[in-house]
């Protein structure tokens, strides 16, 4: 197969990754009449099982089920940038890996990333790469107060540390392990957008509105699109997300994080190989879902539009403030949210901040949905005392 095949439906689409992102984007395929084989490397396979044609669950260096996805598997496609070096080289080896490796690869080590932004041109924040504890030390003499981050494996604000002293530094220098770091200047953005951005096998492009992101804990908490930014940031976001594309050969969704500063410059942050918490808005107010047009990029079908029909809050339901035994989906409280679409991942409810499902609230102005999302929200917030408590 070349990157420009065209798969019609009735192929076979393999995931690696069995969660949400595999499992929305596993109803997408089905939509279009795709078939569909997970690989879940070890990791909870729940939001696949019931979904996919197939879930393998095996972790990521075994060679029967290597050999397995290598023979069903048309196209073979990833829901997280976090996959051993040496399957990505026998999916490419047989070319059937999309988006392609070298995308992969950049996009799951912030070494890799960094470097490639800059020989893109593309605004960043400054960094530096730091090998051993010097390192680290000389980096926040040059460049101050900063982040400093493990080059993989990091997600969520895991695996980061902020510093602003010397004290700061031997903490990082304690907790950090054998990781090597990308320090980078902190950052006192206005806000946080993320931009999505799907391109063909055969080269056609298509870019979201950029969404405007609210964290918490380091956890995305909601997404609030349109984003309240300027049409010429905006525009300049789109810009950039095509960039990256075409720099990276790239096939598929991809989602790029940003920094907006009060300057108004725009700056990357991260990129994110795959569908994206921030795009999962687009399944109820796009006209193409970030998970259909992936599919689509994928297979190389013709992409269509990825315009706004409404404006869109979408929250996170996570473990800390949800769990569906305490609240449930009849709950009284949620009974006013008539515009409100849930989708819920099959997940079981576990301590700590994982990621159960999401609301999208769906009005005919921004404001509105943010009211209605700001209401949600308190309701979740009111739930995470007795949460935290009873996983005590
Ligand atoms: P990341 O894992 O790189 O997406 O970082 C998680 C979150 O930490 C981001 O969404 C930001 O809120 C914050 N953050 C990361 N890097 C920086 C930075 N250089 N300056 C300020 N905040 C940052």
């Amino acid at each position: 197969m070349t990157m420009e095949t065209t798969l019609s439906p009735g192929s076979t689409i393999g995931f690696l990754g069995a969660g949400q992102l595999a499992r929305m984007t596993a109803h997408a395929a089905q939509r279009l009449g795709y078939k569909t084989l997970c690989w879940s490397g070890g990791g909870d396979a729940s939001p696949t099982l019931q979904v996919a044609g197939e879930v393998i669950q095996t972790d990521f260096h075994c060679k029967q089920s290597l050999e397995r996805m290598l023979t069903e598997c048309d196209v073979i496609t990833v829901e997280t940038e976090n996959i051993p070096a040496d399957l990505l080289a026998a999916f490419t080896g047989k070319g059937i890996l999309r988006p392609r490796s070298q995308a992969v690869r950049i996009a799951g080590d912030r070494r890799l990333e960094r470097e490639f932004i800059a020989s893109a041109e593309l605004a960043q924040t400054d960094f530096r790469i730091a090998r051993n504890d010097q390192d680290i030390l000389q980096a926040f003499h040059e460049i101050g107060d900063c982040v400093a981050k493990t080059a993989r494996d990091g997600y969520d604000g895991k695996g980061q540390w902020r510093i602003r002293s010397e004290v700061d530094v031997q903490l990082c220098i304690q907790q950090r392990g054998d990781y090597e770091l990308v320090v980078e200047k902190f950052i006192p953005f206005e806000l946080e957008l993320s931009i999505l951005v799907a391109r063909s096998a055969s080269g056609e492009i298509k870019v979201y509105d950029p969404a405007e992101n609210i964290h918490r804990h380091h956890v995305l908490d909601a997404s609030i699109v349109p984003a309240r930014v300027s049409s010429e940031i905006s525009d300049n976001a789109k810009e950039i997300a095509k960039k990256l594309v075409v720099e990276l050969d790239y096939i598929g969704i991809l989602a790029v994080e940003l920094f907006i500063t009060k300057e108004g410059e725009v700056l990357i942050n991260e990129l994110a190989p795959r569908p994206h918490n921030s795009g999962h808005h687009t399944i109820d107010a796009c006209v193409t879902s970030q998970f259909d047009i992936h599919i689509r990029a994928i297979c190389n079908l013709p992409l269509t539009s990825t315009t706004l029909y409404h404006p869109v809050v979408m929250v996170n339901l996570i473990s800390d403030q949800w769990s569906e035994d305490v609240q449930g989906l009849t709950h009284p409280d949620y009974a006013s949210f008539e515009n409100a679409v849930w989708h819920l991942y099959e997940k079981q409810w576990k301590p700590g901040r994982r990621k159960l499902g999401h609301v999208n609230f769906i009005e005919e102005n921004r404001d509105q949905a943010l009211e209605k999302a700001n209401q949600f929200r308190a309701i979740l917030a009111s739930q995470t005392k007795l949460l935290t408590s009873s996983s005590n």
